[in-house]
């Protein structure tokens, strides 16, 4: 029979179930200890991220009950409560917590969710603005200059992935050439950048034939580099030289456990070749200082997909999986269902939430290989977001400029419709 886990060790082991994306199994873990307020109070937070309000809504009343005035149980009810639709009720415990933490974005969020949905648009829009200003104050505070860059060494790639966007690529050609890459590590550094991403708006970057080269002296000049592949273009060689250049991270793309689940998504790669990669490279990566990490962006039952792919991946000995739904790609794809009040597809439920500014966009730009600067890294294939090119104005000049602040007045004023891809992307909601 196996030993209950004490309540510290269960929330531990449901908060990594939770970053795992397995959400069921860490409120199944948590309902052992039904009673014991701390496991109670995250469970409820689970619960309400799995849309089961209804679930979640006893156990807060039950918190508040044995701790009356609890904030941070207030604050979760309150949200209960919102997605239940009854907003009028969640007012009375959000009103306390303004006041107590007038510096909470989070909390003023909440309230201005709660008013506009109890029909009071106008005392609704100073919280939402506040909300929004002070997830805008970090990065006004470095006068917009970006701290992380996204970098598309290969605008070419050579599948074509069924979560992806690449049926609107208008291009699917172009490597960085060595002089635009100098550039972008002479600009980072003037910037103060340290991370630096490889991989924006679409393309393999192991495709490039100097990848290793470059790679190379982005480390060797200070950069903390990160890399996405999805894990077709190698060989023994090439995997035994990636182990050696010293990534901070390497995450592998990929999801299912045969070849007609992998290669139904991941289209134009094969199963077999594929696994024979991720194995050797979790072998090589394990001794070095790169995290490892097997990203899947699933489509359709995601969670059993993850459940599927995470056994299937344990079977080989990989257990560093990280799973998300796929989302939008910047309004690119149509995934999920219709938000009647925001007239956006999504896999989320977003119809209770309001477009805050995009976090993505305050921390980062993303530089493609001919030297165009887009204010969206990830999305952004076709430069529908270009703020400039860093071979003629560096990255503060490009932050600066009237591009950028005009689409930051958007998210700053909560509209953003007349912005290509942000103003249909459903990444800055919820
Ligand atoms: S998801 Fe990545 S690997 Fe797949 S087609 Fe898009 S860019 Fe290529
Ligand atoms: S809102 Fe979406 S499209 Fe716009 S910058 Fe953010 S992630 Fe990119």
């Amino acid at each position: 029979m196996k030993k209950k886990l004490k309540p510290d060790q269960a929330i531990a082991k449901a908060q990594d179930l939770a970053e795992g994306q397995l959400l069921d199994e860490a409120i199944a873990l948590l309902e052992v200890q039904d009673g014991h307020p701390e496991c109670d109070y995250r469970r409820a937070g689970y619960l309400l991220i799995q849309g089961r309000a209804a679930e979640a809504e006893p156990l807060y009343r039950r918190i508040l009950a044995a701790m009356p005035g609890h904030l941070d149980t207030m604050v979760g009810l309150a949200g209960c409560l919102v997605e239940l639709g009854r907003p009028r009720e969640a007012l009375p415990l959000l009103q306390p917590a303004v006041l107590a933490q007038p510096q909470s974005g989070r909390i003023h969020y909440l309230a201005g969710i709660a008013l506009d949905e109890a029909g009071l648009a106008d005392h609704a829009k100073a919280h939402l603005a506040k909300a929004r200003a002070l997830v805008i104050a970090p990065a006004e505070r470095r006068q917009l200059v970006p701290y992380e860059i996204y970098v598309q060494m290969s605008r070419r790639c050579n599948l074509r992935c069924t979560m992806c966007g690449w049926e609107i690529w208008k291009d699917n050609s172009g490597f960085m050439t060595e002089e635009v890459f100098e550039r972008v590590m002479a600009e980072a550094k003037i910037a103060g950048i340290t991370t630096m991403h490889i991989l924006a708006g679409q393309g393999e970057p192991f495709l490039h034939p100097q990848a290793f080269e470059m790679l190379e002296r982005a480390v060797a000049a200070g950069f903390e580099v990160g890399i996405v592949t999805n894990g077709t273009p190698f060989t023994p060689e090439r995997i035994e030289r990636l182990a050696g250049l010293g990534l901070a991270y390497l995450q592998f793309s990929f999801a299912g456990w045969d070849a007609p689940s992998y290669e139904g998504v991941y289209v134009g790669a094969k199963f077999e070749r594929t696994l024979a990669n991720l194995k050797a490279i979790h072998v090589a990566l394990k001794p070095t200082r790169t995290r490892f990490a097997v990203k899947a962006v699933a489509l359709g039952d995601w969670k059993e997909s993850l459940r599927k792919t995470k056994a299937f991946l344990a079977s080989h000995g990989i257990d560093q999986v990280w799973t998300v739904p796929a989302n939008n790609f910047g309004g690119s794809v149509q995934c999920g269902t219709l938000s009647p009040r925001h007239g956006i597809w999504s896999l989320k439920r977003i119809d209770h939430h309001r477009l805050m500014p995009c976090r993505l966009f305050l921390k980062a730009v993303g530089v493609f290989c001919d030297g165009t600067v887009t204010a969206c890294g990830c999305y952004d294939s076709n430069a529908q977001l270009k703020l400039g090119n860093i071979m003629e104005q560096g990255l503060a000049a490009i932050r600066q400029g009237e591009t950028y602040g005009r689409i930051l007045d958007g998210f700053r004023t909560g509209d953003v419709r007349d912005v290509p891809m942000c103003g249909t992307c459903d990444d800055p909601f919820g």
